[in-house]
């Protein structure tokens, strides 16, 4: 198969619908580096950037990491119905722009979407055929306390409303397709590239499924 593009690949070429994956967890749990090298590594996934009224933080790019808006702004684009969900996170509003995901969606490009358990509920109520969720889990309070620590991006008053925050939104865990423990992140980030990988390969995901298997058997009554 060496010396072929892996989109002119029979098997690349079976249309399906793009996959919307959600990915949950309490802040410091590893889910932004999980993202981060799935979306270094395939290429079939893309971002979807969010909007936030939280102030950037220095290592942030506005388009990139967020959009992000005043509190007027937000409030504008939600009344417009330009939200696909939205949610209220540590005092701060996040929402997922409408546009981005539904064309993404329309092209059959997968898209990845960092969000809470409040938007992972909205997502998978309005369009739970597309969604898969994963949510990752910290080892123990112990150590996502010390990764919050070293992460050293926030300040310590903010630090500890989010390891409060933390237990609420693990309490959510069983709303998800997958929990992934991220003990080891190497380990981790296999796992939920094992996630996507089988999620793929469904069979009612993959339309272009019939038409391939037709002209499989065609050959055969040749
Ligand atoms: P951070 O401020 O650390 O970037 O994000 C705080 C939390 O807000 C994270 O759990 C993140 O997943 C969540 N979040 C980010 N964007 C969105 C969004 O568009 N919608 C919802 N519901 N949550 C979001």
């Amino acid at each position: 198969m060496s010396g072929i593009s892996p989109d002119e690949l029979p098997s690349n070429r079976i249309k399906r619908r793009g996959l919307m994956l959600v990915l949950s967890s309490p802040s410091g749990a590893g889910k932004s580096t999980i993202a981060r090298n799935l979306l270094d590594t395939d290429r079939q996934l893309s971002l979807s950037v969010s909007v936030t009224t939280r102030p950037r933080r220095g290592s942030e790019i506005d388009g990139v990491h967020y959009h992000f808006l005043t509190e007027r702004e937000f409030t504008r684009m939600r009344d417009n119905d330009e939200l696909l969900e939205w949610a209220e996170v540590h005092g701060n509003f996040y929402g997922t722009p409408r546009e981005a995901a539904e064309r993404a969606m329309s092209e059959g490009r997968d898209m990845l979407f960092d969000i809470d358990w409040q938007g992972a509920q909205q997502l998978q109520e309005r369009m739970s055929a597309d969604v898969v969720s994963i949510f990752v889990l910290p080892p123990s309070m112990a150590e996502l306390r010390l990764r919050l620590n070293r992460r050293a991006e926030d300040t310590a008053e903010v630090i500890e409303r989010r390891l409060a925050n933390a237990r609420a939104e693990i309490e959510h865990w069983r709303e998800y397709d997958y929990c992934v423990v991220n003990d080891d992140l190497e380990r981790a980030y296999d796992a939920v590239k094992a996630i996507v990988q089988s999620e793929r390969l469904r069979r009612d995901r993959r339309p272009g499924l019939f038409e391939f298997v037709s002209d499989l058997l065609k050959e055969t009554d040749r």
